[in-house]
C-alpha cells in the first residue's frame, strides 16, 4: 500500500463514509456487502467466504489478479477455473468460460458502480456478463472504489472512457480506443470490439437456492 499522506487519509476517510453509505443500497439490491479498506483485507475476505475445496471460476478481470486471489487460491487447494491460462487452445478457452459459471463459486469484479449500487459491466465475448446473472454458486465482486460514479450513465462513461482502452491494449485488439486512448464518439462495430454486451445490475439477480451475491467494495485502487 502506498505511504499515506493528509490527503490520502481524507481520501480513505471519504471511501470509508461513502462504502457506508453504498452498503445500504447494495443491501437493499439484495446484495451482501463489506467493505475493505486494503487490498490484503479485501482477500482474506474472500478466502473467508470461499470454502476450502470449493472450485472457483474467475472470467476475465485484473482486479481479482491484483489481488492475489489467484495464487492464494491455488495454494490453499482451491481448483481455479479460468480462461486465460495461457497454454488454453480457443477450444480450450471457451470450455473454460463455460466450466467458470458451473463453480461453486463465481469471482469477479464489476467495470463500474454507481453510488446506489448499481453494477455496470461491458463485455466482448459475454461470458463474464452472463455469468453474473446466472451462475450456478456464490457471487463474489470485489470492487475499488475508484470505480464509483454518481449514476449509470458516468458509469457506462467510465467503462468505455476509462477501463476499455488499457484492456484493449492488453488484449492486443485493434479498437479505435486502443489507438487514440479514449473511446470513439460512435463506438465501434467490428470483430474486434470489446463492447457488446452492456450489463445494469440494478439488482442481484434471483440466485440458485441458498446462494449469495456478495459486493466487497475496497478503498486501495485495483484493476482499471
Ligand atoms: S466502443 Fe470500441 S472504441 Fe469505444 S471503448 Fe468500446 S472498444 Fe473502444
Amino acid at each position: 500500500m502506498k505511504k499515506e499522506t493528509p490527503m490520502s487519509k481524507a481520501v480513505l476517510n471519504n471511501y470509508r463514509n461513502l462504502a457506508e453509505t453504498m452498503s445500504k443500497e447494495l443491501a437493499r439490491r439484495g446484495h451482501v456487502p463489506f467493505y475493505c479498506e486494503t487490498a490484503e483485507e479485501a482477500l482474506a475476505k474472500v478466502l473467508e467466504l470461499i470454502p476450502e475445496g470449493a472450485s472457483v471460476g474467475i472470467p476475465g478481470t485484473v482486479t481479482i489478479r491484483e489481488l492475489g486471489a489467484v495464487d492464494a487460491l491455488v495454494a490453499r487447494g482451491n481448483r481455479v477455473v479460468h480462461h486465460w491460462d495461457p497454454s488454453f487452445t480457443p477450444q480450450q478457452r471457451d470450455e473454460a468460460r463455460f466450466e467458470e459459471m458451473n463453480c461453486d463459486a463465481l469471482l469477479v469484479s464489476s467495470n463500474a458502480i454507481t453510488k446506489e449500487g448499481v453494477l455496470v459491466n461491458i463485455d466482448g465475448s459475454g461470458n463474464r456478463v452472463a455469468a453474473m446473472c446466472w451462475s450456478r454458486g456464490d457471487r463474489i465482486f470485489v470492487v475499488s472504489m475508484n470505480k464509483v460514479c454518481p449514476d449509470i450513465e458516468s458509469a457506462i462513461a467510465r467503462v468505455r472512457e476509462c477501463a476499455t482502452p488499457p484492456n484493449a491494449l492488453r488484449l492486443g485488439c485493434k479498437t479505435p480506443c486502443a489507438v487514440t486512448g479514449c473511446h470513439a464518439k460512435n463506438g465501434c462495430v467490428s470483430p474486434a470490439s470489446l463492447c457488446r454486451a452492456v450489463l445494469i445490475t440494478e439488482q442481484a439477480p434471483t440466485m440458485p437456492s441458498g446462494k449469495k451475491s456478495y459486493v466487497i467494495l475496497v478503498g486501495e485502487p485495483l484493476g482499471y
